[in-house]
């Protein structure tokens, strides 16, 4: 799980500092993950594995990045094809609407169009990144459907990927994923052990800027 990739100028916010890994320090990660025989897989490939018992190549990973920053278009993604690596997007679709063209911060349509031609996947992080518990069950079924709706009108096909705001879930948010029509969905819970029990409730293994790679390579291999 990852956020922004970006050089940290020192004056950022604790929140975006917390974000951030610096694109040296990935660039080294995706290298070492390579070097190391790891493939990385799309969702559809990860929903196959768990829903249909299909193989998945050696050490398969598959790379997140939530938020919608523009750095994994115009920093991580180059990076990762260099080592053969694709990655997910889960975007927060009213950012993107209402992008103005001078704001930095967030991917494009364009972008996003981009990437999946470059083999990545975009999901759902809702419309606005509220909390889905913190939601009338009417409020959390409506961005979970806005968004989604969303990105299948300006990407032309179906979007069942998600990422729970904040990693913030209980078993009725659960419960409205699916019915908005996601069959997959990403939390903040640590792990990386999945099964066909939860797919709606996936595990993740956050990566930080003090990370590095031996924290990269303690965390897979434990
Ligand atoms: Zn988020």
């Amino acid at each position: 799980m990852y956020h922004r990739i970006a050089v940290l100028a020192g004056d950022e916010p604790a929140i975006t500092v917390d974000l951030t890994v610096e694109p040296g320090e990935f660039a080294l990660q995706m290298q070492w993950l390579q070097d190391n025989g790891y493939t990385s897989i799309t969702q559809m490939q990860l929903y196959s594995a768990l829903e249909e018992g299909k193989p998945l190549p050696d050490k398969p990973v598959l790379i997140t990045f939530d938020d919608g920053y523009r750095s994994i278009a115009t920093t991580a993604a180059p990076i990762m094809t260099r080592v053969d690596m694709v990655g997910t997007a889960y975007v927060v679709t009213d950012r993107i609407a209402n992008l103005k063209k001078t704001d930095p911060t967030w991917l494009t349509w364009s972008q996003l169009r981009t990437l999946e031609q470059r083999g990545w996947d975009i999901g759902s992080h809702t419309a606005s990144h509220t909390e889905l518990p913190k939601l009338t069950p009417e409020a959390a079924l409506k961005t979970l459907r806005v968004s989604r709706f969303a990105l299948e009108k300006r990407l032309a096909h179906p979007v069942q990927w998600f990422c729970y705001p904040a990693g913030s879930v209980d078993a009725a948010s659960v419960e409205l994923v699916k019915k908005a029509g996601y069959v997959l969905a990403t939390t903040t819970k640590s792990g990386d052990v999945h099964s066909a029990a939860d797919p709606l409730q996936l595990s993740r293994i956050r990566i930080s800027n003090s990370t590095g790679v031996r924290g990269l390579a303690d965390a897979l291999s434990s």
